[in-house]
């Protein structure tokens, strides 16, 4: 099974994308954790990287395309894909295509989480995760049990990511409007997009997830 998931910044994609990987054992390929495993290791890619994204502006479709192809070259071809945040571009959804193609991957579905833009901001600003193991927390929504204390593992540590602050989410969703949304119809004229209210509750949004996967030939 190859997945995409789609939808602007904050949408829920990486939360889903762990709960499909969790139940179905498919591998989350995140542009975005991959690049920002890269700034961290200060890497070429990294350090080329790091300001476009602290602006909130999209990294050239070659560098993050050449990511995903390294990805899917370590995998298994039986291991299914969650694409996250990735193709972004109509130039990165082509590329997307030869490299599946040369993989001897088909994309099954195009997903998107529809959300109100709004909404997302207060969604995106407060959100921070803990150091050690990565649970996501939200300074509203979702508070450690214990204030400073990981729910999963304890840890006191947290970090928020640079790029989750007003501005650079607004522009993230302008980038997200102007050039993600309109590779849409391409997968449209293949008969395989399915949209999900992205704003239901979270588990709501994994059923209607998991309803789209389970009506895929062979995802049993
Ligand atoms: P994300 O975690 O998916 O929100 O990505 C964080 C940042 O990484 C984005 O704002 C971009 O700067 C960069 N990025 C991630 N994926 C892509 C992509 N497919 N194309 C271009 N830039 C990307």
């Amino acid at each position: 099974m190859n997945l995409i998931l789609l939808g602007p910044p904050g949408a829920g994609k990486g939360t889903q994308a762990a709960r499909l990987v969790e139940r179905h054992g498919m591998r989350q390929l995140s542009t975005g954790d991959m690049l920002r495993a890269a700034v961290a290791a200060q890497t070429p890619i990294g350090i080329e990287a790091k300001a476009i994204m602290d602006r909130g502006e999209f990294v050239s479709d070659g560098i993050v395309s050449a990511l995903i192809d390294a990805e899917l070259l370590a995998m298994g071809p039986e291991v299914g894909a969650i694409f996250d945040g990735y193709p972004r571009t109509a130039a990165q959804a082509e590329q997307l295509d030869e490299i599946l193609a040369k993989h001897g991957r088909r994309l099954d579905r195009v997903i998107e989480l529809e959300v109100d833009e709004d909404e997302l901001v207060r969604r995106i600003v407060g959100r921070f995760a803990c150091a050690t193991c990565g649970t996501g927390y939200h300074d509203s929504f979702k508070r450690p049990v214990t204030a400073g204390v990981c729910d999963k593992c304890a840890g006191s540590e947290f970090v928020r990511r640079k790029d989750d602050n007003e501005q650079t989410v607004r522009t993230r969703m302008s980038e997200y409007r102007a050039k993600t949304a309109p590779i849409m119809p391409l997968y449209e004229a293949r008969g395989i997009v399915a949209r999900i209210d992205g704003m239901a509750p979270i588990e709501q949004v994994t059923d209607a997830l998991e309803a789209i996967v389970a009506a895929i030939p062979g995802s049993a």
